[in-house]
């Protein structure tokens, strides 16, 4: 029977952890392993007390290969679930490979020094897992994760080619904090002070970062929410729909932020505190952008207080017989229903969710390969139902509104 083992005990690893037991009839055996496993302990209790179900728990530093290989060796997991930080990438896949586990992450690999991500370093494994057996599913979160399925699911069923897709992802919940962010604050700073790109007619176009004045922004109505402010953002998923869409001519992201948010990352940045890189304080090297997620909430703790909604989506438009369509598929997540769920906001509901799907797929056999994936690659059917039963139902609608050209 399957067993599976989840790393990182955040936010996302406590959704991941609590989904995997509602869902018994496919997760037989849990374990559930972090850095600290103070913070597992605690996922494990609250599962007990609301389930009645036993997780197991271990500690482990996933960067530690040898050991990493070890727990999976006694273990015997038949996938790791990697909901650890993008940096733990690369030694989780080389301890998958040494132990002979299959691998799900959700945000792709990004070395600590650089704020850069991208799927080649992942892609490189391709071979190696092919050649073990072994499959390797990237980015089976929200954004990346159901953002890919949308377009894999109207690339089968509802287009002949699809042109353009716009990824809107909108945050219009309310935590209660003057400034915080949603998932790890290391991770989400640097995705979003980067330089913008955008690809268009085969290129990649960049343009200014959000902070910048010049950023590119519109209002988009979105359901539900109504009108707001959606930046143009660089996002990892871009880089493989690209490549695996037939007849994409542009694909953008896009992101709502508020002016309060903006203001106070632009007051940051300006002052260093989004810093990688070491300075020297009294003698002591600090990193200012550890420190400052050392002062912010921890985005596991923001759920107490969330309400409000998050709406994320694709539109979609291309030729169906001929002729041109646009189409809207979405989903609304309520960040207090959420946290009545499983503990947390809808950000890291929205991303735990779609990876147990992607594990009950791959342990049933319905997701298969051998190599490393991409899931806009595998058929969306199944993970489109899974998504509506476990708690992220969507919507599909003509789309007549407007977007920037
Ligand atoms: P958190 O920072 O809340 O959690 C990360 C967890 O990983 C913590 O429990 C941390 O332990 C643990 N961890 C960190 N380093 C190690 C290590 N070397 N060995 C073992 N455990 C380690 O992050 P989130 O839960 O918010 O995010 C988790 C992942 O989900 C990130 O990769 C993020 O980018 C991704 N994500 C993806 C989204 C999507 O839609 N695709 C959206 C949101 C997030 P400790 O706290 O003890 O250090």
């Amino acid at each position: 029977m399957p067993k599976v083992l989840i790393i990182g005990a955040g936010g996302v690893g406590r959704v991941v952890a609590h989904k995997c037991a509602q869902v018994s009839e496919v997760f037989t055996d849990i374990m559930l392993a972090s850095h600290n496993v103070s913070k597992c302990e605690k996922i494990r209790d609250e599962i007990r007390q609301k389930t009645g179900r036993e997780i197991q728990v271990a500690e482990v530093n996933a960067e530690d290969v040898p050991k990493l290989a070890a727990l999976i060796k006694e273990y015997k997991p038949y996938l790791v679930i990697n909901v650890a930080l993008p940096y733990q990438d690369l030694t989780i896949m080389d301890a998958c490979l040494e132990a002979g586990a299959n691998y799900l992450d959700t945000a792709n690999y990004e070395p600590q020094d650089v704020a850069h991500f991208e799927y080649s370093w992942q892609w490189a494994y391709h071979d190696k897992f092919k050649q073990k057996g072994l499959m390797a599913v990237l980015g089976c979160g929200f954004d990346p994760g159901v953002s890919n399925v949308f377009c894999a699911y109207a690339q089968k069923h509802l287009f002949d080619e699809i042109n353009y897709i716009d990824i809107l992802d909108c945050n219009a919940g309310s935590h209660g904090h003057p400034f915080a962010t949603n998932f790890n604050p290391e991770i989400n700073i640097r995705e979003v002070t980067q330089a913008v790109r955008h690809w268009d007619n085969g290129e990649w176009k960049e343009t200014p970062a959000i902070l910048d004045q010049k950023s590119v922004h519109f209002s988009f109505d979105y359901p539900v929410v109504g009108q707001k402010d959606s930046y143009l953002l660089y996002h990892e998923e871009l880089e493989s729909l690209a490549k695996n869409i037939r007849g994409l001519k542009r694909i953008r992201f896009w992101m709502t932020f508020s002016e309060n948010y903006l203001t106070h990352l632009r007051v940051l940045q300006n002052v260093g505190m989004t810093r990688i890189d070491e300075v020297d304080y009294d003698g002591t090297k600090v990193v200012p952008i550890r420190f400052l997620k050392a002062l912010l909430p921890d985005p596991a703790t923001l759920g107490t207080n969330y309400t409000g909604k998050t709406v994320i989506g694709n539109v979609m438009t291309g030729i169906k017989d001929g002729k041109k369509r646009s189409v809207y598929i979405y989903n609304i997540c309520d960040h207090a229903e959420a946290f009545k769920e499983v503990g947390a906001q809808a950000i890291s509901y929205t991303t735990g969710v779609p990876a147990m799907i992607g594990a009950m797929l791959m342990a049933k056999g319905i997701w298969k390969g051998s190599g490393v994936f991409n899931i806009e690659q595998l058929d969306p059917d199944e993970f489109m139902d899974a998504l509506n039963k476990y708690g992220l139902p969507w919507k599909q609608e003509e789309f007549n509104g407007n977007l920037p050209q």
